[in-house]
């Protein structure tokens, strides 16, 4: 038997597609197990100034605490749900995690700007911007306390449909950011005529950029060219001290990675900002250096 649909409407019956729509299934209903007993865990990753080495904000980033396979990655659970519409949920339910500890710091006079990523899907989601803000309005926030991330490939998806949500958000009053900038195809036309404030440099290759001199030159150009548009230039995959100086050597304008701290529960976050010390003492060698 072969598994097509035949002009005549009749469906063959295949053994193997059964399985996976049936795996398809078991997973949706896990994912809507999985909000309902709160299993979503919101980590935070800091999002550091380079010039002052000052906490500017964190990027939340969802973690799936599975009650049998312990944690699992985003990577292993985000391109299936935004499959299934899922997404919107995941999406809601984090914005939801941050707005109501941003509304917590804030009442402790601690002023961070937190940020969301979005996915493809969450783009052509016109009830999206409302959802948003119904929870940022319940909290007693401004829109400008948040980001939202949206990946360049997200973007260039379906970019008239984008820059429509995108326009919304913006003018609600979000900030907005593209993320893993450099990995998808963007034309500059698009990036020149969206609203957004922020681009991040992918850290595939901020990594390396210590070692390989194209690296290095992609991050320098890609900086100067977010500089001349007025964004503000993020590297995300900072991993080493070194790395750290040669960003802010470049004139760039925020660093996440490893080096400052890897995504983390928000209590672990939390003592994290009272330790944090920015590198001082080879920021003085480096300035006797020049
Ligand atoms: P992203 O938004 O680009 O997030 C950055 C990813 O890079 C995170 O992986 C982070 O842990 C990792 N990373 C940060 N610094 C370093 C570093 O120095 N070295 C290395 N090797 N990696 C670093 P994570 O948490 O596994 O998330 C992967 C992707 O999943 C995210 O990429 C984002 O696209 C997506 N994602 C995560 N949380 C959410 C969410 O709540 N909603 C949606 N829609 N997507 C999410
Ligand atoms: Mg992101
Ligand atoms: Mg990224
Ligand atoms: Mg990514």
């Amino acid at each position: 038997y072969t598994a097509k649909r035949k002009g005549s409407g009749v469906v063959v019956y295949d053994p193997a597609i059964d399985r996976s729509s049936q795996e398809s299934l078991s997973l949706l209903s896990e994912l809507r197990r999985a909000l309902e007993r709160d299993e979503f865990m919101l980590y935070l990753q800091p999002k550091l100034d380079l010039p002052s080495g000052e906490v500017f904000g964190a990027e939340a980033l969802v973690r799936w605490l599975h009650p049998d396979k312990g944690f699992i990655g985003p990577d292993n659970f985000i391109p299936f749900a935004e499959t299934t519409g899922f997404i919107r949920m995941l999406t809601i339910c984090m914005m939801e995690k941050v707005a109501s500890l941003s509304a917590q710091l804030q009442r402790q006079g601690i002023a961070l700007k937190f940020s969301v990523n979005l996915s493809t899907r969450d783009l052509l989601d016109q009830e999206l911007p409302g959802a948003f803000a119904a929870i940022v309005e319940r909290h007693g926030l401004t829109p400008a306390a948040l980001c939202l991330e949206i990946t360049e490939s997200a973007i260039m998806d379906d970019p008239a449909r984008a820059q429509n949500t995108l326009d919304r958000l913006a003018a609600m009053g979000f900030a907005l950011s593209i993320d893993d900038f450099g990995t998808g195809y963007s034309s500059l036309a698009y990036l020149k005529r969206l609203p957004v404030r922020e681009l991040k440099i992918d850290k595939s290759f901020v990594m390396k950029m210590a070692q390989d001199q194209d690296d290095a030159k992609i991050v320098r150009s890609t900086i100067d060219l977010g500089h001349n548009l007025g964004l503000r230039v993020v590297a995300e995959g900072v991993e080493s001290e070194e790395v750290w100086f040669l960003l802010r050597q470049m004139g760039c304008d925020q660093g996440q990675g490893y080096f400052m701290g890897k995504p983390m529960p928000v209590e672990r976050f939390l003592e994290w900002l009272q330790q944090w010390r920015a590198p001082e003492a080879l920021d003085q060698s480096e300035n006797m250096a020049v």
